[in-house]
C-alpha cells in the first residue's frame, strides 16, 4: 500500500535497527481518515471471504479492527486481553505470546463466549515482528473449533521472520507494507 508507505517514511521513526515508531497516527495518536483508508484496503486483499468475527489484540490492533470491519458487513470484533481483570470471571480460551516490545511472556485471553466453533474469523494487527502475537491468536481461534480465513498486518517486518513462520504454517497473511531493513534511521521496503 503505497500511501502506507509514504506515510511510514514521513511520519514514522526508526529504532536502533529492529523497532519502528509511528505513534503520531498508529500507536498512540489514530488518523481516522486514513485507518478507514487501511479497512479498505483490508477488504480489497481479502476481498474473496466473508467472516463472522475479527480478532485482534489490545491496545493498538483495536482500532484497525474496528475500522476494518465496516467493510466487511460489520462483525464482531474481538479483542484478546493481556490481562485478566477481575471481571474476566468466565472461562477463556489462552494461549503464550511473548512481547516484542517488553521481552515477557504473558498469556492472551478470550472469553469462550466470544468464539464459537465454525467461526469463520479474520485476525488482524498492527505490527507482524516475529510472529509471536499472531500465532497466539490462531491458537485461539483453533482452541475454540473456529477456523482462521486470514491474518492481516498493517506492518510487516519481513527481516523478523513472522511472516514467513505464518506462511509456512498455511496461513493466508496479507501485509500492507512489508520493511526489509532498518538501518541508521532509515526505513527500506521490499
Ligand atoms: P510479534 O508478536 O509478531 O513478535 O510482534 C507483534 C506485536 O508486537 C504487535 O502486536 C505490536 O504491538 C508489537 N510490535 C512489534 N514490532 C513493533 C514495532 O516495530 N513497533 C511497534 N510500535 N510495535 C511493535
Amino acid at each position: 500500500m503505497e500511501a502506507l508507505k509514504d506515510k511510514i517514511i514521513r511520519e514514522g521513526q526508526a529504532v536502533g535497527t529492529g523497532i519502528v515508531k509511528v505513534d503520531g497516527f498508529l500507536n498512540h495518536q489514530i488518523d481516522v481518515k486514513f485507518m478507514d483508508e487501511i479497512g479498505k484496503e483490508f477488504r480489497r486483499r481479502f476481498a474473496d471471504i466473508e467472516v463472522d468475527k475479527i480478532l485482534t489484540v489490545e491496545a493498538s490492533g483495536i482500532g484497525i479492527a474496528c475500522m476494518t470491519a465496516p467493510y466487511f458487513g460489520y462483525p464482531p470484533v474481538v479483542f484478546a486481553k493481556k490481562t485478566t481483570p477481575s471481571t474476566m470471571t468466565e472461562d477463556f480460551y489462552g494461549a503464550e505470546a511473548k512481547s516484542f516490545t517488553k521481552g515477557t511472556v504473558s498469556i492472551i485471553r478470550v472469553a469462550k463466549k466470544y468464539l464459537h466453533e465454525g467461526d469463520r474469523v479474520l485476525i488482524l494487527d498492527d505490527f507482524l515482528a516475529h510472529g509471536q502475537a499472531a500465532l497466539a491468536m490462531t491458537q485461539l481461534v483453533q482452541q475454540a473449533g473456529a477456523k482462521v480465513l486470514g491474518i492481516g498486518a498493517v506492518i510487516e517486518k519481513g527481516f523478523q521472520g513472522g511472516g514467513q513462520k505464518l506462511r509456512q504454517a498455511g496461513f493466508r497473511l496479507e501485509s500492507l507494507a512489508v520493511i526489509e531493513k532498518i538501518d541508521d534511521g532509515t526505513i527500506a521496503f521490499v
